[in-house]
């Protein structure tokens, strides 16, 4: 196998004394330094929110859990599997809020085999549904990479190149059982441009770091479980698109929820075109209808399963508009040079030590309200007119 490229593991790097970051102030409290820090973490999150890049907009994400008996361990409460099941709902649900135009399908993999829990889809009522019946599930033997993995490229491969195709590993376990050299299988994904991430729940192996280098994916190993909920929040966001991937102009229908009326003799009720899949209430009289085709649906987003037009509401689009125009970083001060100390968001006095102002329209803001604009907003409520978008 190629050679490693030089990186340090923690234990190897020099001797650091972690404790000496942490001050007493005169009192002999740590409070100043551990809101020091604190501060630090929060600034960090919102320097990092990248410019101007070509975002996969469109992602197809499988996510493998591993269901192998390490997935008893109760470092976590209660144990692994409740936990990363519990955590993965949560990050269904926010990676369809940000991703509106995505699909998730989920795999487990335990007994040296490899299973689809849910199929590629963009209904994240499916995926929790089945997480939740998954906290059931007896976790035994050993996981396989090798098989979850072909599992997921057999049916990635044949999406189309504009989107992106991921998957994301969470895995427990140290070892794996694989029928076949992951090797090869590693140069098959990187070549179909297949981006491979793993979350490990123990310690680092080194199977997953050779995959993630080779794929262009990121790997972690979790500390405790907030910093894996971090983690996964880290897969929400989408990635930039390769430079190779395609550009393509998209068909979308924005079909409008339409009720026929009551009193019209000629209206019947229908079945929904999602009836297919055994999940939504029987006749009704209102649903989507697609624009195309007029087949019916209960739901938003979905792909049209007559003519395949991807069927979705303005308001969703329009959630991932953010990602395309992120909000500059507002510039820090120090708050001595502000002569009027009151915070344009929250109308509250500017007590942090530093002020950020938007560099388009100069209004300061204290630090909380920075965050949220951010985090939240994605507008700055002072010059929401005139948007920078250029
Ligand atoms: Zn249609
Ligand atoms: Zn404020
Ligand atoms: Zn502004």
């Amino acid at each position: 196998m190629d050679e490693e490229p030089e990186r340090a593991k923690r234990w190897e790097g020099g001797y650091e004394r972690t404790w000496e970051v942490l001050k007493e102030d005169e009192s002999g409290s740590l409070r100043a330094s551990v809101e020091e820090i604190l501060y630090q973490a929060k600034r960090k999150r919102v320097m990092e929110t990248h410019g101007q890049v070509r975002l996969g907009m469109m992602r197809h994400l499988y996510v493998v859990i591993d269901c192998s008996r390490s997935m008893e361990d109760q470092d976590l409460k209660p144990n692994r599997l409740s936990s990363t099941l519990k955590l993965m709902e949560a990050f269904v649900d926010e990676y369809f809020y940000q991703n509106p135009i995505s699909q998730v399908g989920i795999i487990t993999t335990k007994n040296k085999r490899a299973e689809k829990l849910t199929e590629l889809a963009g209904n994240p009522k499916k995926h929790v549904a089945a997480l939740r019946k998954a906290v059931d599930t007896v976790c035994a033997g050993e996981p396989s990479l090798y098989n979850a993995l072909s599992l997921a490229v057999h049916t990635l491969k044949h999406m189309p190149g504009h989107t992106s195709r991921e998957v994301l590993i969470v895995l427990s376990s140290l070892t794996t059982c694989d029928p076949s050299n992951i090797y090869e299988l590693i140069k098959t994904l990187k070549s179909l441009k297949v981006r491979v991430s793993v979350i490990g729940l123990s310690a680092e192996v080194r199977v997953c770091t050779v995959l993630t280098r080779e794929t262009g994916g990121f790997y972690h190993v979790i500390l405790d479980e907030s910093h894996f909920k971090e983690l996964l929040m880290l897969h929400v966001k989408p990635p930039p698109a390769s430079a190779s991937s395609e550009c393509s102009l998209i068909r979308m229908g924005f079909p409008q929820h339409c009720v026929a009326s009551l009193s019209d003799q000629d209206a019947k009720p229908s079945f929904s075109m999602s009836q297919l899949d055994g999940d939504s209430p029987g006749l009704s009289l209102s649903g989507y209808f697609c624009p195309q085709c007029h087949a019916k649906y209960t739901e938003l987003p979905v792909e049209c399963k007559v003519c395949g037009l991807t069927l979705v509401s303005a308001p969703h689009l329009a959630r991932s508009f953010h990602h395309l125009f992120p909000l500059q970083a507002f510039t820090e001060s120090p708050v001595e040079q502000h002569t009027d100390r009151s915070c344009q968001g929250c109308q509250g006095r500017l007590k942090d030590r530093s002020v950020f102002s938007c560099p388009s329209c100069f209004s300061s803001f204290c630090m909380d309200c920075d965050l949220f604009i951010h985090d939240s907003l994605h507008c700055c409520p002072c010059c929401i007119h005139g948007p920078s978008v250029s």
